[in-house]
């Protein structure tokens, strides 16, 4: 479970200082599918990068699973997102000399799992999301679609409890979109957590609740009433 309380996060340029977050308080229960919405610049990322521990607030409180982040250091928030949270981006972030099994080898290699259940578990991945006869083929060989999938496959490979996907759509066609919302929806329905940003409302329609954040703030958070499922 994630409960934010009342985070802030201030960058500080050099004279001025610039609020981003301007406390922030929700709850994330387990098997949740949440849409993150709002324009560009309010602050959707900022958030979605410390609830995935890659950045920390400037204030408030953050559990995790009951464990309170700010007390813990870097080392030990790594090791829980590499076991517990999957992530998703924009632009893929594939490494683009390595094929698709050894990226989705990857978090597998910092967790020191041996080479051959390592392979074993990659292959599943990429099955899982449709792409075992694309085992071999490296990024630049691959459609969007294909590499947002091979993505998803790295996200999930470590069977984490939380996917966090920012604006994962957002350099996909339709038909390529709709193919991710379906593994998600199938991901959420299996019991993985999701929290996704998105600026397209079809694509939120998808998640079972959305927040709206405006400057910083929630304006809203709400059940989505007609959610598209498949
Ligand atoms: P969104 O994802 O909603 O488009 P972001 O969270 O990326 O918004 O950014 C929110 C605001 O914070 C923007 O005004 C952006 O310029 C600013 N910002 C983001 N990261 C930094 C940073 N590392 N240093 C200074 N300002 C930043
Ligand atoms: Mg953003």
């Amino acid at each position: 479970m994630i409960e934010l309380k009342d985070i802030r996060k201030v960058y500080n340029l050099g004279k001025v200082e610039l609020e981003v977050l301007k406390g922030i308080s929700l709850k994330v229960e387990k098997g949740e599918y949440v849409a993150i919405v709002g324009p560009s610049g309010s602050g959707k990322s900022t958030l979605m990068n410390i609830i995935g521990l890659l950045d920390r607030p400037t204030s408030g409180t953050y559990k995790l699973n009951d464990i309170e982040v700010s007390s813990l250091s870097d080392v030990e928030l790594a090791r829980i997102r590499n076991k517990q949270i999957g992530f998703v981006f924009q632009s893929f972030n594939l490494l683009s000399k390595l094929n698709a099994l050894e990226n989705v080898e990857l978090p597998m290699l910092y967790a020191k799992i041996l080479p051959k259940e390592r392979r074993q578990r990659a292959i599943k991945a990429l099955e899982r999301v449709g792409l075992s006869d694309r085992l071999y083929h490296r990024p630049n060989e691959l459609s969007g679609g294909q590499q947002q999938r091979v993505a998803i496959a790295r996200a999930i490979v470590m069977n984490p409890a939380f996917l966090l996907a920012d604006e994962p759509t957002g350099n996909l066609d339709t038909n390529s979109s709709i193919e991710i919302m379906k593994i998600f929806y199938e991901l959420n329905q299996l019991g993985t957590t999701i929290i996704m940003v998105t600026h397209e409302q079809d694509i939120a329609n998808h998640a079972k609740r959305i927040i709206r954040i405006r400057d910083g703030m929630i304006i809203e958070d709400s059940f989505v009433k007609n959610r598209i499922t498949y």
